[in-house]
């Protein structure tokens, strides 16, 4: 049986066991803190995405969100997600999220840096925690089949390679020291690098760890710049 490795339990980890899940591909989410410590939950502002209107299209949101990036962002990617906010929000929406809601009862949009128009969603101040709620719950339904499975205390340590194709992953337990090692493609999803800063507002036990020691291993690292 495959099973795919994913690094880090926060939005992204939760994401990608979730579309893996539905595609019925086996994921093992492995983390050190549980996913209600990730720094996901901390996100206030809200979430974009532009659906068509008179004033709004997903191409100004991908323009807009370039230009904020200082066009350091991923060109395709940035398109890819401008592309695909309507539809994340409105997945979301059915999988229960809460939303502040405008007076007709519909999700309601708010200003925030770097756009033109009106297109953050978001819950009062607390978007990230509500989020992370509802990824949590979806996940969950699928822990419960067996198609994804949670290890929670686990430090990455290193990749495994096979005449140089990756193919696994070695963990160790945050408190016993125990290595625990895992077999099949890897998705990293270990957040930022906050630790790598003086003064951040994410979370410091984001360490970048995972990525230096990606990095020293050969993968590729782009906008590491302090
Ligand atoms: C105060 C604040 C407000 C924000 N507001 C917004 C907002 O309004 N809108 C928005 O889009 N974004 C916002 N953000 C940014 C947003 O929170 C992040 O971009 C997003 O949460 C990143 O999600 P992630 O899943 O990549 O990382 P995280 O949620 O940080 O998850 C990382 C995961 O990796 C695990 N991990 C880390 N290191 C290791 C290791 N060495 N070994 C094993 N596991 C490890 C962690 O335990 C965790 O499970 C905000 C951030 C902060 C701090």
């Amino acid at each position: 049986m495959e099973e795919i490795i994913i690094i880090g339990a926060g939005a992204a980890g939760l994401c990608a066991a979730w579309e893996l899940a539905k595609n019925h591909v086996h994921s093992v989410l492995v983390s050190d803190m549980p996913s209600e410590r990730a720094q996901s939950n901390m996100a206030e502002g809200g979430i974009n995405a532009a659906f068509l209107s008179d004033t709004d299209s997903p191409e100004l949101h991908a323009e807009e969100t370039l230009r904020a990036g200082r066009y350091l962002a991923d060109a395709q990617a940035v398109h890819d997600l401008t592309e695909n906010a309507p539809n994340i929000i409105e997945q979301l929406f059915s999988a229960g999220m809460s939303f502040s809601l405008n007076s007709d009862g519909k999700p309601d949009v708010r200003a925030f840096g770097g756009q033109s128009v009106k297109r953050t969603f978001y819950v009062a101040s607390n978007t990230g925690k509500q989020l992370m709620h509802t990824l949590i719950d979806q996940v969950r339904r699928y822990e419960c089949t067996g198609l994804v499975r949670r290890m929670t205390g686990y430090l990455f340590l290193r990749l495994l390679r096979k005449e140089e194709q990756v193919c696994g992953c070695v963990f160790v337990h945050a408190n016993t020291g125990k290595e625990i090692t895992f077999h099949g493609k890897v998705i990293v999803a270990s957040g930022g690098l906050n630790g790598m800063f003086g003064n951040a507002t994410g979370s410091v036990r984001n360490t970048g760890a995972v990525s230096a020691s990606l990095f020293a291993d050969g993968v590729a690292f782009a906008n590491g710049v302090r």
